[in-house]
């Protein structure tokens, strides 16, 4: 409109005067550019903020509350992937089923959220445990599973006996009043993967038939499947 304006025959007074108007017309425009590029920074900081808040909503949906571990959901997920990714190249894995010895009478006797703090220890110990790419998770109630990638099953025993030990080996001792708990117990049954016969429910129920083994053996113990 001003290009058109000026391109008329206009005496010097008028083309000041359009100039003026030509001014507060670019201020204008520059002022709307500046709230649109604040806006802009707003939009993104809050971005940025729900990007965070479902990155941290993803993490805790993958955990267990209580212990921080994995929870079954996760667990099935990666024992999947690792399933596949061990055909090809084929290599070995072994899943390690873990159940806490006579868990209920300890929670009579001493409430449920000292049975909440074993259970936190047990996961602790858990992932003390194990090497970097083995996977930790807690499988429901007082069980929890350990994946171990490239691991035959004699090494799954080896480590499920490292485990065993371990948690036996630790004397629990109340924060508040130094009461000792005396020892807490666990029984693990072992299985290796069948590679191109496995199914997860099939692996898992090898491990979880062997845990039930080393209860009736006694429980405190470690069995293989099948034995
Ligand atoms: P067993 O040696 O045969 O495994 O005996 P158990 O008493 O451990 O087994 P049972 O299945 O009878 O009881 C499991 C107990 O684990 C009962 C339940 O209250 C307790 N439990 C499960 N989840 C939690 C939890 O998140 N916190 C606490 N404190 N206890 C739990
Ligand atoms: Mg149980
Ligand atoms: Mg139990």
């Amino acid at each position: 409109d001003y290009i058109e304006e000026i391109s008329k025959d206009h005496g010097s007074a008028d083309i000041k005067d359009i100039v003026k108007q030509l001014v507060g017309a670019t201020l204008n425009l520059k002022q709307r550019g500046e709230q649109m590029s604040a806006r802009l920074d707003e939009s993104r900081k809050e971005i940025d903020k729900l990007r965070e808040n479902l990155q941290q909503a993803t993490e805790q949906a993958e955990r267990d509350g209580l212990t921080g571990l994995f929870n079954r959901r996760s667990f099935e997920r990666m024992l999947e992937e690792i399933m596949a990714a061990s055909q090809e190249p084929r290599s070995e894995l072994s899943l390690i089923m873990l159940d806490v010895d006579h868990f209920k009478k300890f929670n009579d006797t001493y409430g449920h959220l000292m049975g909440d703090e074993v259970l936190k220890i047990v996961a602790r110990t858990l992932i003390e445990s194990v090497k970097g790419r083995d996977i930790v998770a807690r499988f429901g109630g007082e069980e929890f599973v350990v994946i171990l990638p490239a691991t035959p099953l004699e090494g799954g025993m080896r480590v499920a006996e490292a485990i065993r030990q371990s948690i036996a080996s630790k004397s629990l001792k109340r924060k508040d009043t130094g009461e000792i708990f005396g020892q807490i117990t666990v029984s693990l049954g072992v299985a290796g993967y069948r590679h191109s016969i496995d199914d997860i429910p099939k692996l898992i129920k090898r491990a979880d038939d062997a845990l039930y083994q080393s209860k009736r053996l006694g429980r405190n113990r470690v069995t293989r499947e099948g034995a």
